[in-house]
């Protein structure tokens, strides 16, 4: 099959694929990118395959950089955009399931796309718009269904990491997953306590954002793949519970996805929990602040306090999923109040300690930063107009 339209990123990657075919090598579109065009959806990075060995294709061309040389990866820079250009290769025996034990780098596409993990993954376009389709993803596409590449148990043995990229697919196209593909992916979870959680963390993050993310997940609840991830053994049914948002609700962020999966899964210590997530400190900081913003709302309206603890837009994506939730929501009063805060952070204050010493005598302390946070909170509170002379003035009365 051709592709009619090459589509426009294609089109300008072109002169990368002439390039390493004028020095005598094979090059071709490969991987997602070519299955989202063929699907007519919006492709991403457009990823290169080429029989030249990495020294080969950093001779080629004048700007390269050095990212993943040990798997055949060069960076290629063309004009302001970038192209990852990997030598086609094999993947032996996986000692450790993590890695593979030896990568090998070969002349042959055949052997490169068999290593891939789904058909509908495996296609190969040249600069024509022909499309290589040797596993016949093709068909399964039109069938939209994800079936690994060659003998599916064999594949996720050698890397269980495509279990969860099974689901993250599933999600990200709402196709069925193969019966055998998916009894293998069943039989073969526990193989995931040997992948790297952040590798992990990726996958079901993609998942939970992705437009289909019921589909995966029941998946990934059917194959009780959950009993092999982090603080999650067990948790069917509190999973479960994560099918009562409003049907067509997808998340709006990482933060808020990875909110509403601890919320089902009453988590108590979210730090502790993205801790053996390994996420950032950062994400598990505005995912605790968004747990708090819910749980201040199960209580009632937030007042200006609670809306000055936290940014408008974690308080109005915790409505969002309150929404979700089918419970009461007033994103309006709380843009009002927010709104309505003259400060948004103590920074903004006409006062600092360093005034309070030097013109009220106080000494740094304690009680020093008793006497700021009085002064923030009057502020906050609209009690207090955050302006220099009328902050003086409330000092002096208050001595
Ligand atoms: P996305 O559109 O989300 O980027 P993608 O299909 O491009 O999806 P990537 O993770 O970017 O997925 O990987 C690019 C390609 O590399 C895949 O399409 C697949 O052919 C191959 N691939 C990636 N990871 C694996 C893996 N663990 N096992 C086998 N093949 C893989
Ligand atoms: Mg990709």
């Amino acid at each position: 099959m051709k592709l009619t339209k090459m589509p426009s990123e294609f089109q300008k990657a072109l002169p990368v694929l002439e390039k390493i075919k004028e020095a005598g090598f094979e090059a071709y579109f490969v991987g997602g990118s070519v299955r989202d065009a063929i699907l007519n959806r919006p492709i991403h990075d457009v990823d290169i395959a080429t029989s030249s060995y990495p020294e080969e294709t950093k001779q080629i061309f004048p700007r390269t950089a050095d990212i993943g040389i040990e798997h055949g990866t060069v960076l290629v820079l063309d004009g302001d955009e970038e192209y990852e250009v990997t030598t086609f290769r094999t993947e032996d025996v996986y000692v450790d399931y993590r890695r593979p034990s030896s990568v090998s780098f070969v002349r042959s596409l055949e052997e490169d796309l068999k290593r891939r993990d789904f058909t509908v993954n495996a296609f190969a376009l040249d600069e024509t718009g022909k499309i290589v389709d040797l596993f016949d993803g093709l068909r399964d596409l039109e069938n939209q269904v994800l079936r690994a590449v060659g003998v599916a148990s064999e594949r996720f043995n050698e890397d269980a990491l495509r279990i969860m990229r099974g689901f993250r697919f599933q999600a990200s196209l709402g196709f069925e997953l193969e019966q055998e593909t998916f009894e293998a992916m069943k039989a073969l979870t526990p193989l995931l306590d040997k992948i790297s959680v952040e590798r992990i963390f990726v996958e079901f993050d993609k998942l939970l954002l992705a437009p289909y993310w019921r589909v995966g997940l029941s998946s990934m609840i059917e194959s009780q793949a959950y009993d092999y991830l982090p603080d999650m053994v067990g948790s069917q049914e509190k999973l479960q519970s994560l099918f009562d948002l409003e049907k067509d609700f997808t998340f709006e962020s990482s933060e808020q996805a990875w909110a509403a999966l601890l919320w089902v899964l009453e988590v108590e210590d979210a730090q502790q929990f993205l801790k053996h997530w390994k996420t950032s400190r950062q994400f598990a900081k505005q995912v605790q602040n968004l747990l708090s913003i819910l749980a201040l709302r199960e209580e009632g309206e937030l007042g200006n306090r609670d809306c000055y603890r936290f940014d408008l837009d974690l308080l109005l994506q915790a409505e969002n999923l309150r929404r979700a939730q089918g419970k009461e929501v007033n994103p309006q009063a709380i843009t009002e109040t927010y709104e309505s805060l003259t400060i948004h952070d103590k920074k903004e204050m006409q006062i600092n300690g360093g005034i309070l010493i030097k013109e009220y005598g106080y000494h740094p302390g304690p009680e020093l930063g008793d006497v700021l946070e009085e002064i923030e909170y009057a502020i906050v509170d609209g009690n207090l107009d955050n302006e220099v002379e009328a902050i003086h003035a409330y000092l002096r009365e208050r001595k």
